[in-house]
């Protein structure tokens, strides 16, 4: 569904954090170690928990969303969600934030799987659109609720720079304001940008993002990602200091691929 890996839609590997991809028959799941909490990656085969679990393919659905391919671990009630809903729905957290599993679901308010996905509705899928969690809009005061998977599909989710250097805040944008976003990041940015992708801009936080999945785990519960104080944006510090170009900038000179 996503080219890359199936978290965080970076096509890049990484000497201290692979791309791994699943051996199971029929899977397409690619993962980064750090991505989906793989301790040590194995020298022979490697299997996904979906194709590992001896679960029927139908009884594995994500809890948080309707689409059901992707990179899935357990949820502390017995059920399925992925690794990428549970890392951009702000109360979701993970039992264990070294190998990101299970995934805990009952600080999630009631009100998120209320909630309805735009993109569901706007592609027709409206039988879907109220299945599991929705996340919202980043932008102070926009009400656009999404489903995260369809955000990812659509490019829609970022990671940005948190309060302090080294703290990745998980977030997205309705297509509006995503946009808006964007042009900020080129405005200030144009020579790094191509050849990025909008989901995942930098490798610096993929090869420390075990570090970020603590971060996630000391979540606040109750932030909403639109109402604490990590929650500037970058569109408000337009045409000056954009944090997220910043932070690029301050990165990317040292990104190497090595494939
Ligand atoms: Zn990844
Ligand atoms: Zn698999
Ligand atoms: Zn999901
Ligand atoms: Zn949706
Ligand atoms: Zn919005």
């Amino acid at each position: 569904m996503v080219g890359g890996c199936c978290v965080c839609s970076d096509e890049r590997g990484w000497a201290e954090n692979p791309l791994v991809y699943c051996d199971g028959h029929g899977c397409n799941v690619a993962v980064h170690q750090a991505c989906y909490g793989i301790v040590q990656v194995p020298t022979g085969p490697w299997f996904c928990r979906k194709c590992e679990s001896q679960e029927r393919a139908a009884r594995v659905r994500c809890e948080l969303c309707p689409h059901k391919d992707g990179a899935l671990k357990r949820t502390d009630n017995g059920g399925w969600a992925h690794v990428v809903c549970a890392l951009y729905v702000p109360e979701v957290q993970f039992a264990n934030v070294i190998s990101m599993e299970p995934i805990v679901l009952q600080y999630v308010p009631h009100e998120r799987f209320n909630k309805t996905c735009y993109l569901c509705e706007e592609q027709g899928r409206e039988s879907k659109a109220a299945t599991g969690a929705c996340m919202t809009c980043n932008r102070h005061g926009c009400r656009q609720a999404f489903h995260v998977t369809c955000a990812q599909m659509a490019g829609l989710l970022c990671e940005e720079q948190g309060c302090e250097i080294d703290n990745v805040k998980y977030c997205g944008y309705c297509k509006y304001h995503f946009n808006k976003v964007k042009k900020c990041r080129h405005s200030a940015n144009t020579a790094y940008d191509q050849g990025l992708s909008d989901s995942s801009s930098h490798s610096q936080d993929k090869q420390s993002s075990l570090y970020d999945k603590q971060r996630k785990g000391n979540f606040e519960i109750g932030n909403d990602g639109n109402t604490g104080p990590e929650s500037y944006m970058c569109e408000e510090q337009n045409d000056h200091q954009c944090p997220m170009s910043l932070y690029l900038t301050l990165m990317l000179p040292e990104t190497r691929e090595e494939k």
